[in-house]
């Protein structure tokens, strides 16, 4: 917003155009295609697309996909729909990393030609020997000072498939003392045999994300490079090969912190351990903190982007509490979400002075916005209210109580007031139906003298409704940091974070609910259709949140 202080990648994108360093800001958003995007990745999406808005550039969707193994089109697909479905358009064409296979090649040559990079013939364990540590230096390797023509006929060989798998590497010559580990002459290519999503079997080298990051940034013109922490003991490597190599620019690399969020695990590998092992109904199980669980979940994409802009840019790691995420879910659902009501525990009240046909009643489609037009809710003699609506108990007080107790008073929302007169029990005991009686003349009417409902609450026709299942979500963890330290975040698991909830009663409008579209359940929350489950005959409805905040308690 206009008033709110520039964060600083802000700050330093307004200097650079302000100091003509750049003419226009070009960002990218570089997600590996190894798994579903996650909040976290919302947060990367909102920053790198957002910036390009603000400051009329651009912003390039590109995958990062050097890394065969762990790569799939399933991934590339569904992270292109959450993507745009965030509300973000990228500039020109998906790019893909794979795309520049051939410059990064040519590139490698570059630096053999130059004396700058070498092929390596240590074994994984070799290599970790030589490299060091923290307090010691590393020792150089013995295939480092081999000649120009050598290492180019040994990476030509790498390149045509003549070795296996990991019986060598091409590493760049910069320093084997370096304190930073990562200049300790990393890796630039492996040998992975495998097929690749993008190119096929054209190659069995592929760089690494550190060879090819930079490059591709360069390439494409990037004057930003936005990254999280972890990168910026990698940034010596990013500059050094844009020193190195005939780049045709030179981006430059920024880190910011990444989110993490209490209750919640951010890690692609774990998400995908939890669909792997059948924790979870998928990557889109609406309980799971990925992009297309949250849709499915019905989490509005502008709740998601507002909530990226409360919790702001730093580069001070901390956790944000997921609590801020179910505010602006809230605050956004509150606004838009047309009323309905649904009885999810249904019990039978028949109001004995009411005869003949259905009385209809009318109520707002939105409370605070007329335009959204009203809802026409049918009043039969026989009506559904919840279960936990009514009570036989007449000792509670009208403060801890606001509902129907026999012999009392409560109005139905926008009908009238009934009084609870007797229950019917079956041979256990328990109430199977309430018998009432309106007060004439109280909808929209205030009740007269004596009469005194204890509060208000919903309820639909019995005879009239729409049959559901709804479905009731808790915290998939129940610890506030289910993967730190050594803790298993299998441990964590809430096993009572999915309620489903069969034969619930919502009023008759609902049988034309659309996926997609979010509903307020009077009293009970928000709710959307489930993309998974709902079919022609059977609507399933998802509880996005509740309408309060209850965690506190
Ligand atoms: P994960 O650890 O979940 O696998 P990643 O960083 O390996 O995440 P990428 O696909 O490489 O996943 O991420 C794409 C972009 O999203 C990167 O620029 C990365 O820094 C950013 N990103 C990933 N996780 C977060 C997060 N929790 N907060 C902010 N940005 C993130
Ligand atoms: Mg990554
Ligand atoms: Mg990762």
């Amino acid at each position: 917003s206009d008033t709110k202080p520039q964060h600083f990648l802000q700050h330093i994108i307004s200097q650079d155009l302000a100091d003509k360093k750049h003419t226009e800001v070009v960002t990218r958003f570089p997600p590996e295609p190894n798994g579903y995007l996650h909040i976290g990745h919302a947060k990367a999406i909102c920053l790198n697309f957002g910036l390009a808005e603000e400051f009329g550039g651009r912003c390039n969707l590109r995958f990062d996909d050097t890394n065969p193994g762990k790569e799939d089109q399933e991934y590339v697909d569904a992270i292109v729909e959450d993507v745009r479905w965030l509300g973000y358009q990228w500039d020109g064409e998906i790019k893909y990393a794979s795309s520049y296979f051939d410059t990064l090649y040519e590139w490698a040559l570059h630096l053999i030609r130059e004396g700058k990079a070498y092929v390596c013939h240590l074994s994984p364990d070799e290599a970790r020997a030589y490299r060091g540590n923290l307090k010691e230096a590393g020792k150089d390797s013995p295939y480092r000072n081999r000649s120009i023509e050598e290492n180019l006929a040994d990476f030509e060989k790498m390149r045509a498939g003549e070795y296996d798998e990991g019986a060598c590497v091409l590493r760049a010559k910069i320093d084997m003392a370096a304190p930073n580990m990562n200049l300790r002459d990393p890796i630039l290519y492996r040998i992975r045999k495998m097929n690749h999503h993008q190119t096929g079997d054209k190659w069995c080298i592929y760089p690494n994300y550190d060879f090819a990051h930079g490059q591709e940034d360069a390439i494409e013109g990037i004057t930003h490079s936005i990254c999280t922490l972890e990168f910026a003991d990698h940034r010596p490597l990013y500059d050094w090969f844009i020193e190195n190599l005939p780049v045709p620019a030179k981006p430059r690399q920024y880190e910011f912190a990444r989110l993490e969020l209490n209750y919640t695990v951010t890690s692609k590998r774990k998400l995908k351990q939890l669909v792997d092992e059948g924790h979870v109904d998928g990557w889109n199980d609406p309980r799971m903190p990925t992009i297309s669980g949250m849709r499915r979940r019905g989490y509005p994409a502008a709740a998601i982007r507002k909530f990226c802009d409360m919790i702001g840019v730093t580069k001070a790691a901390s956790t944000v509490d997921v609590g801020m995420l179910e505010f602006a879910v809230r605050d956004q659902l509150n606004e838009s979400a047309p009323r309905a009501m649904c009885v999810l525990q249904p019990l039978k009240v028949v109001v004995t002075n009411f005869d003949g046909d259905a009385e209809t009643m009318v109520q707002p489609v939105h409370p605070n916005n007329a335009e959204m037009g009203e809802r026409k809710l049918p009043f039969t003699r026989e009506l559904f209210i919840e279960r936990e609506d009514f009570t036989e108990d007449t000792s509670l007080s009208r403060k801890k109580f606001k509902r129907l107790v026999l012999g009392e008073w409560v109005r139905l929302r926008g009908a009238y007031i009934i009084q609870a007169n007797d229950v019917v029990k079956d041979s256990d005991g328990n109430i199977i139906e309430v018998h009432a009686t309106l007060v004439p003349d109280t909808v929209g009417a205030n009740p007269p003298e004596g009469v005194n409902p204890r509060g208000v609450i919903h309820w639909v026709s019995a005879t009239q409704n729409v049959d559901c299942e709804v479905r009731l979500y808790d915290r998939l963890f129940n610890d506030e940091s289910p993967d730190s330290g050594d803790k298993n975040f299998l441990d964590a698991l809430n096993p009572e974070s999915l309620q489903i909830i069969s034969g619930a009663k919502a009023e008759i409008g609902l049988a034309g609910a659309q996926v997609g579209e979010a509903y307020q359940f009077e009293r009970a929350g928000y709710f959307c259709l489930d993309s998974k489950n709902t079919r022609a005959d059977r609507l399933v409805f998802n509880r996005t949140i509740g309408l309060k905040d209850n965690w506190a308690n």
